[in-house]
């Protein structure tokens, strides 16, 4: 059974992208067919995989204004065995202001993914930084969110707004979504702040944590100028085993 998984919070640079582009990598390594969805406007996850804005025809944006564009014709292979893109361009910026007055607008990415989805075992969303449609889009599309959560002072704040859209979600557009888990991401191992936050956030979302905990680590940082995942980039760094470790509990949650 195919799991629609959107990595969102609503607060930039916490490690949506890198968590979406080497979970999905990591997914791919263990078999696992894997679609990565690139819905933010950015474009980073698109780039992190080695793909050049400038070669994409097509994009996201395409399926989620025009009905006359299947997800098929614009999901592209990658240099990676098992992993497919549905690439964004900055194309993507306008949608939010076009989708507002199309019918059914928060339905469209979940519409144009049913007919794609069953070919995947995961299907990954990359969120963009805020909470308007095209978060709303994903989170209607998805089966269950990962929330990833930076290890600074104010981790927490903004949680609450995101679980609030979270629960809207689940009223009225989507009664189905789940949270999958909660990532921390960027722990900084020398600092007591790091494992307060940990700490924190554990009381507010205890199961749902993953106990894999990302630490800052520089690989993860170089690897998408390269344009490749962490794993490929330097396989035996404490990047790449991280990842493979959130890979391996999610596919525990199977
Ligand atoms: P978001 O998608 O939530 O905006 P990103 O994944 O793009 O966040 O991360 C923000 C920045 O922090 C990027 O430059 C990224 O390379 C860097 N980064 C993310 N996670 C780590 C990490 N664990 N260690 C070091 N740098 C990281
Ligand atoms: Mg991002």
């Amino acid at each position: 059974m195919v799991k629609v998984i959107a990595l969102a919070n609503q607060k930039g640079g916490v490690g949506k992208t890198t968590t979406a582009v080497n979970l999905a990598a990591c997914l791919a390594a263990e078999g696992r067919k894997v679609l990565l969805v690139d819905s933010d406007p950015q474009g980073n996850a698109t780039t992190g995989l080695g793909l050049d804005k400038r070669d994409i025809k097509k994009s996201i944006y395409d399926i989620l204004i025009n009905d006359d564009v299947p997800a098929k014709d614009v999901i592209i292979p990658t240099a990676y065995d098992n992993l497919s893109l549905l690439p964004a361009t900055i194309a993507l910026a306008g949608a939010e202001i076009d989708l507002v007055n199309m019918m059914s607008r928060e339905n469209r990415l979940k519409n144009s993914l049913e007919r794609v989805k069953y070919d995947y075992d995961y299907v990954l969303i990359d969120c963009p930084p805020s909470l308007g449609l095209l978060t709303l889009n994903a989170l209607t599309a998805a089966s269950s969110v990962i929330i990833p959560i930076q290890c600074e002072f104010y981790a927490l704040e903004g949680v609450t707004m995101l679980m609030n859209t979270i629960q809207r979600v689940q009223r009225n557009l989507n009664p189905a979504l789940k949270l999958e888990g909660v990532v921390m991401t960027m722990f900084d191992a020398r600092t007591n702040l790091a494992s307060d936050v940990v700490n924190e956030v554990k009381k507010y979302f205890s199961a749902k944590m993953y106990n894999t905990i990302i630490p800052r680590n520089v690989k993860l940082s170089e690897a998408p100028s390269h344009g490749e995942p962490v794993i490929v980039y330097d396989s035996r760094s404490k990047g790449a085993q991280v990842y493979q470790e959130l890979a391996r509990e999610v596919i525990g949650d199977e």
